[in-house]
């Protein structure tokens, strides 16, 4: 039950921090997420807490790379989970339904709690047990990313290890360095555009993650019903470094000419 008043002019930032501390609370999230989530904001603040047209050009190349993939995966982790596990789950849906949980602090203790958290909303339950979505990580965790130390780079086989395309939303920049070095393509969401996840990603969507993931599910939506060569031509026309370079701008445009009145 929330506290925020539903009139609070930044209600849905202090609804965010709310889901974050429960999650702390039911033991899904490790301590250090409170301050990753802390550093989200202050950006969120800088880009006016608001989806860009930026983020948006970001947003229908990542939906069409998705799109494209031959098997792609989400990765989620205490953050993920805390603000957009409904959200992400509807987006598996559009896609083959591959959800790993792939944890910077992995305890087994957090896996419980987290595979609870998904169990215990009976229609995630139902789309489990229909195979509609699929919970990796948890029990097949058995491959290991190469340069990365043997805990924090534990992935499931049929998951994140044989993936072409993964989604990784809130990432740390050495995972994310690690996964392109395998050849992987990645697409990150992170409204940090200077971190080094931002920085090392195919693409990055530089927004806040319970604002893009619905906008990411209405494109793959959309783009399933187009052809491969139009989709392909997003993918290719879209540069990553141009796209944060153009974030950056829009950043100090806006704080420029800010009107503080
Ligand atoms: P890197 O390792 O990539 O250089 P970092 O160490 O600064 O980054 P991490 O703590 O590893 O950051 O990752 C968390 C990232 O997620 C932060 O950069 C933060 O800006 C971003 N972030 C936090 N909350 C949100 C959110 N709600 N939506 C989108 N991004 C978020
Ligand atoms: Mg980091």
């Amino acid at each position: 039950i929330s506290f925020v008043p539903k009139t609070h002019p930044r209600y849905k930032s202090l609804l965010n921090r709310e889901k974050v501390v429960e999650a702390l609370d039911k033991g899904i999230l490790a301590k250090a997420g409170l301050t990753a989530h802390g550093r989200g904001e202050a950006f969120d603040y800088l880009i006016g807490e608001k989806t860009t047209d930026i983020a948006l050009k970001s947003i229908k190349a990542s939906a069409a790379m998705l799109v494209l993939a031959e098997n792609p995966v989400i990765s989620i982790n205490g953050n993920t989970i805390a603000l957009a596990k409904d959200e992400i789950v509807q987006l598996a849906e559009e896609l083959n339904g591959k959800i790993e949980v792939n944890l910077f602090y992995r305890t087994k203790e957090r896996e419980e709690n987290i595979k609870k958290a998904f169990e215990e909303d009976l229609t995630i339950k139902e789309k489990l047990n229909n195979n509609k979505i699929k919970l990796l990580g948890l029990n097949d965790a058995n491959r290991q990313i190469p340069n990365l130390d043997s805990l924090r780079g534990k992935v499931s086989e049929k998951g994140i290890y044989s993936a072409d395309v993964v989604l990784v939303p809130l990432e740390d920049g050495d995972r994310t360095e690690a996964l392109v070095n395998m050849g992987k393509k990645v697409i990150s969401i992170d409204l940090n555009p200077l971190s080094r996840t931002a920085r090392k990603s195919t693409i990055t969507i530089v927004d806040e993650i319970t604002r893009c993931i619905p906008l990411l599910t209405k494109y793959v939506k959309e783009y399933k019903k187009m052809d491969k060569k139009a989709l392909k031509n997003i993918v290719d026309n879209y540069d990553n470094k141009e796209n944060l370079k153009e974030m950056l701008n829009y950043i100090s445009n806006r704080l420029k000419t800010m009107d503080l009145g």
